[in-house]
């Protein structure tokens, strides 16, 4: 079955000094590739959100890198998914391992983040990974993160980015077999939880993604694009991933 392609970029808390310049390259890039370049989509910080989506054009588009819980309230320095959704973002990154592990983020606290962002017509891409420690025990750790997955999922609402967390920022990688391994078998926990849906669902591969590797990891059978940390805030090396899609 042919899932979307998508190309993901996070950019953490990095970007805002050079944030125009590169979203100006990547547009310009785009709109001189031929029609069938994966869906391409920018999470900046917060702050910069408001002044790409006020000017941006088809060609890309932006997510956050986070969302509260609750629509509103006494939550002093968190964004909720109605704002969001008011300045006119289109998806949200949840449960990247950097916010379970700094911000301690719970499987429940992460369930209801994904609900909420789905009451407000917000898209989910939703981060699992095992730490390196957990690797013995991948299978298990990938069933508990998707348990915030509510029953009613759609590959219409909601992109999988499978991100072991020991190759966030490392240069390391899962050899290219397991990461097709791993799509299927994380394809294969989704399907029984939700059935048939699972197979529409694009699941993306993240974690030390660059312009060198992308080909080979794009290439794979299971995996549908990339979540990219590092390599997205280099104009000329994001757009490699990009051209790498197929
Ligand atoms: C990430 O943090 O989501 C990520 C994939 O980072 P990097 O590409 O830098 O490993």
């Amino acid at each position: 079955m042919k899932r979307t392609n998508y190309i993901i970029a996070n950019w953490k808390m990095n970007g805002f000094e050079k944030s125009i310049s590169l979203i100006k390259s990547i547009q310009k890039h785009l709109v001189s590739k031929a029609s069938n370049s994966p869906k391409v989509i920018i999470c900046p910080p917060f702050t910069l959100l408001s002044n790409f989506i006020k000017k941006s054009k088809k060609q890309i588009k932006f997510g956050a890198q986070d969302v509260h819980h609750e629509d509103s309230g006494a939550f002093t320095g968190s964004i909720s998914a109605p704002m969001l959704k008011e300045l006119g973002v289109d998806y949200v990154i949840i449960g990247h391992s950097e916010r379970r592990q700094y911000q301690k983020e719970s499987i429940l606290e992460l369930e209801k983040k994904i609900n909420s962002a789905f009451s407000n017509k917000l898209r989910v891409i939703f981060c699992i990974g095992e730490k390196l420690e957990e690797i013995k025990k991948r299978s298990l750790i990938l069933k508990k993160q998707l348990r915030s997955l509510p029953k009613k999922i759609s590959s219409k609402n909601i992109i999988i980015a499978y991100e072991p967390v020991w190759a966030i920022g490392t240069g390391q990688t899962p050899t290219l077999n397991e990461i097709n391994d791993i799509h299927k078998s994380i394809r294969k926990m989704i399907y029984k939880k939700i059935g048939k849906e699972a197979f529409k669902i694009s699941i993306l591969y993240g974690g030390s993604v660059n312009s060198i590797n992308a080909n080979l990891i794009l290439d794979l059978s299971d995996v549908d694009g990339a979540l990219v940390g590092g390599a997205s805030l280099k104009s000329k090396d994001f757009c490699k991933i990009i051209d790498s899609s197929h």
